[in-house]
């Protein structure tokens, strides 16, 4: 206690220094504070739902923060069910890894892959960590013994035990990381649907327990010395008549709602995953993320956009789709900067929205058609390029699809390696054939890698010689084929 109120005063001489020696001493003061972490799990939560229920305390920490909507995978990677989306939200990897497809939670990989209390136990023991929820699973088997208490609500007392849990935690106790994971929306959806008055009572009433539970923060004695990550989400969305595990785009549906710092007030992004929440909570703890633990999620606080998330505000609705809401900007084929499209043998007619390279979104693209594996195109995020020669081939065409995507040159130093990084998914089928080239300083490309079969979605890396006395790479990456699949590129980047 004494070293924490000598923090505390060392804290306001740091705030009056902020004032006029800038930026870095406002970092000073925000370290100095404890970092401490509250996620609230709201099963089942549709984010458009929210929007249409009488949730005020939603809405303030959406005021106050990030509202970020996004989407998870469908079978045949995982079906949109509670135990795979808790994993990821609690591991921080996709289900290819923790390897959860269905609530039995049978073969999960935990042990590889452990929740993120556990791993912020093993980087730091000192911490007090906490996880409470209503539907037992999580806190039975996802989150380890490690974990400093796992509390199982009973079944008779619900959301409303499992509130007052957490309440009591966060009133009396001092913990660093509290998991507090509340089911009746999901019930609700279950009973009555995702467009019935009772979803959004049920809304309203989880809403009611997530402001008891941001006030209880509030209140804590020692809040001002405390650095607060608040993070809302959900596990998936349900269907308008009831039910989820499917592939529609409203079960596959979830949402990060945060605040804390860093975090502008009232902003929107697209570019987060559910392997957020857990990689957030282990940054804003100050544990270095080791890439040996293989994460998928990364710091919400730290966003990291390529060049194709630039294209976000040039989005257009659809042309020649038709099972594409007519709302939804979701498609274009003017590249981002630097960038260029060689279509110069691309065949001519098909639809307009994927006659060669396209960049779009989870949104747009997973509803051209369902179930033909789009869905699982997890680790892609924002704004990505597709060339899809199925879709393309949907309407009248002449020719076949050879389409060519190019980068800028990128500056490099020659006689030393480099690395290329990318995100990709390849769906195959014969005579289909992705090709990733480069060329330094504009001579002829040359083939790194040659995709003619199935990759599921990863992180490329390709170690590349640069020859001596170049000074510029330009990666290309050339789909040929016809009424075949897709291939899906993003995050392409170049290190040396
Ligand atoms: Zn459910």
């Amino acid at each position: 206690m004494s070293y924490r109120m000598s923090r505390r005063t060392f804290l306001v001489s740091a705030a009056a220094v902020a004032v006029s020696a800038g930026p870095l001493a406002v970092v000073a003061r925000a370290a100095a504070r404890t970092p401490k972490v509250l996620v609230i799990g709201l099963d089942g939560c549709l984010l458009s739902r929210i929007k249409d229920a009488d949730a005020p305390n939603l809405d303030a920490l959406m005021a106050a923060g990030l509202t970020a909507p996004s989407s998870i995978y469908a079978n045949p990677l995982a079906p949109t069910l509670s135990g795979p989306g808790w994993s990821t939200i609690i591991t921080g990897v996709w289900p290819d890894k923790h390897n959860v497809k269905d609530n039995t939670f049978s073969g999960a990989k935990f042990a590889q892959y452990p929740d993120f209390l556990t791993r912020a136990e093993t980087a730091k023991p000192s911490l007090n960590t906490y996880a409470v929820s209503s539907w037992a699973p999580i806190t039975d088997t996802v989150f380890s013994p490690n974990v400093d208490t796992r509390v199982s609500t009973p079944s008779a007392e619900y959301d409303t035990g499992t509130t007052s849990r957490a309440l009591a935690q966060l009133r009396d106790g001092n913990p660093d990381v509290v998991f507090v994971q509340l089911d009746n929306i999901d019930h609700a959806g279950h009973s009555y649907g995702a467009a019935s008055q009772q979803y959004l009572d049920a809304i309203h009433t989880a809403d009611a327990q997530a402001g008891q539970l941001v006030n209880a923060v509030k209140s804590r004695p020692g809040y001002a010395d405390e650095d607060w990550l608040i993070m809302v989400t959900a596990d998936h969305g349900h269907t308008d008549p009831g039910g989820h595990g499917g592939s529609t785009l409203q079960e596959r549906q979830t949402f990060l709602i945060a605040t804390g710092p860093t975090l502008a007030a009232g902003s929107v992004r697209n570019d987060v995953k559910m392997p957020d929440v857990a990689a957030s909570a282990l940054a804003h703890l100050g544990i270095a993320l080791d890439p040996a633990w293989d994460l998928d999620g990364r710091p919400v606080q730290q966003p990291a956009p390529d060049d194709f998330d630039a294209l976000r505000g040039r989005l257009q609705s659809r042309v020649d789709e038709t099972g594409i809401p007519a709302g939804i900007l979701g498609f274009t084929h003017t590249p981002p900067a630097g960038w260029s499209v060689d279509n110069s043998a691309m065949g001519g007619g098909g639809v307009t929205e994927w006659r060669g390279w396209s960049f779009t979104t989870d949104e747009f693209w997973t509803q051209t058609q369902r179930d033909q594996n789009r869905e699982c195109n997890i680790r892609a995020r924002n704004v990505f390029a597709v060339a899809d020669g199925d879709e393309w081939s949907d309407k009248t065409l002449t020719g076949s699809f050879d389409s060519t995507l190019v980068s800028p040159a990128h500056p490099v130093t020659g006689g030393r390696g480099a690395t290329l990084t990318y995100t990709t998914y390849y769906r195959q089928e014969s005579p289909q054939k992705g090709e990733v080239l480069v060329s330094y300083d504009g001579a002829a490309p040359v083939p790194v890698r040659t995709y003619t079969a199935d990759v599921p979605s990863r992180t490329e890396t390709v170690t590349l010689q640069v020859p001596a006395g170049a000074t510029t790479v330009r990666v290309r990456f050339r789909y040929t084929g016809g009424n075949n699949w897709y291939w899906v590129i993003d995050g392409v980047r170049i290190s040396q």
